[in-house]
């Protein structure tokens, strides 16, 4: 009945999500880039770790205002 296999690999619940390198991006603030095994979004929290982006918690974790697109310029 539940879909959460489709969301978020088992792999991913067990050990960790895993960011696909090849597909790094820079929001304008961290690098970002989706989990190669279910494309959940990941977030570059310091040098070599990476966790799962949360919108609610990242769009202002740390104070500064945030575009919430910033494929503008
Ligand atoms: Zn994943």
């Amino acid at each position: 009945m539940a879909d959460w296999n489709a969301a978020m690999n088992l792999l991913c619940m067990i050990l960790k999500h895993q960011r696909d390198a090849s597909r790094v991006w820079d929001d304008g603030h961290n690098y970002r880039a989706p989990c190669r095994r279910c494309g959940f979004p990941l977030i570059k929290v310091t040098f070599g770790d990476w966790r799962a982006f949360d919108a609610t918690r990242d769009y202002e974790a740390d104070g500064a205002p945030r575009k919430s697109r910033p494929l503008s310029r």
